[in-house]
């Protein structure tokens, strides 16, 4: 068996069509959604990210600002930051890159970000929301894979869904979306015994681990739904030749660039499960497509707005 692969950039895509129209309709109201990043310092995959979610602003026409304080700043700039930019009517949403400086209180800064504004749903307050089922901001990534899902026709009522990885980003969130969708839920970490066991149970696996290649095909029952939300560079050329030994092509792309990203899903997968995310191309592209979709819902909401196009989501 061949898994089907179920593209990101194409939902990516259907998403960002849905929400020109409700940007269009909030332009009508004079309102353009806005975005603030925080990028603190100089690490190249914060820089990265934040240039992949600014750049989709512009492909929208939300408005963005990227705020860069530099690698020494303290919790109280940063806090004095967030309060600004709380305080601020044309930024709608506030995103602070993480991994912040050792010396920065990161959770202390993340509380203090409006929960209005709060478009990467970290805060207590949203966290709080997704637990009792009410409305409010999600957080993208966990967010991101429901669409996956969703509208690739994944039966999630009454499945087992089995989810590797318990962080407060992606595990524990994702546990509590496919929850209230219906399904048994069985949360795993670096302690459950018998891993490939418990996630054989899984008619929808999701892999949040952030260890290389990891699940092998002993760990899927034929036919699951395998989400990878795994990102890992490898530019070790005996461990490319590992895992893409069955796929030349990889294999052949890394001998070009020398790296590569790799999920936490072993490629051999592809061969036992039903359907399966690409690593990239899966869940990434969501990742920012639901940062977007946050951002115009809490301009939407905070602005008091009316919206024809989101009121039929
Ligand atoms: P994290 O905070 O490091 O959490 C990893 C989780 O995996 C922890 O709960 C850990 O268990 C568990 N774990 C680690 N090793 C394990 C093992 N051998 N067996 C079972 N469980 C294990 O990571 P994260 O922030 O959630 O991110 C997870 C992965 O997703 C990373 O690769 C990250 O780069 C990627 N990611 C991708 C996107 C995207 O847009 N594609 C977005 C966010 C994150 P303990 O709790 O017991 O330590």
């Amino acid at each position: 068996m061949t898994a089907r692969i179920l593209s990101g950039n194409a939902i990516r895509d259907q998403i960002y069509s849905e929400l020109q129209a409700e940007i269009e309709s909030l332009r009508a109201q004079g309102i353009r959604p806005g975005l603030a990043a925080v990028l603190v310092g100089d690490n190249p995959a914060s820089k990265m990210y934040v240039g992949s979610k600014t750049a989709a602003c512009s492909q929208l026409g939300l408005f963005s600002e990227t705020i860069t304080p530099p690698e020494s700043t303290s919790t109280e700039d940063m806090l004095k930051l967030v309060a600004s930019l709380n305080a601020r009517d044309d930024i709608d949403g506030i995103l602070v890159q993480l991994p912040l400086p050792k010396q920065v209180d990161s959770k202390k800064v993340l509380e203090a970000v409006s929960p209005d504004k709060d478009v990467d749903g970290f805060h207590p307050v949203s966290m709080g929301r997704l637990v009792s089922g009410r409305a409010g901001l999600v957080a993208c990534t966990p967010a991101g894979v429901m669409e996956i899902l969703r509208r690739s026709g994944i039966a999630i009522e009454g499945a087992n869904a089995v989810v590797m990885g318990r962080s407060d980003i992606v595990g524990k969130p994702m546990a509590l979306l496919l929850m209230h969708a219906h399904a048994t839920v069985t949360i795993c970490h670096s302690k459950t015994r018998n891993l490939p066991e418990v996630a054989r149970r899984g008619d929808i696996v999701i892999a949040a681990m952030g260890r290389t290649a990891m699940i092998t095909p002993d760990y899927i029952r034929p036919g699951a739904t395998v989400i990878d939300v795994g990102t890992n560079r490898v530019t070790d050329p005996a461990e490319a030749g590992r895992i893409f030994a069955n796929v030349p092509s990889r294999l052949e792309k890394f001998r070009e660039k020398g790296s590569t990203i790799v999920g936490d899903v072993h490629p051999d997968v592809a061969q036992v499960a039903g359907a399966i995310t690409p690593v990239p191309g899966g869940v990434g592209p969501l990742t920012i497509a639901m940062l977007m979709s946050n951002t115009v819902r809490a301009a939407r909401l905070r602005r008091g707005a009316s919206n024809a196009a989101a009121a039929k989501r």
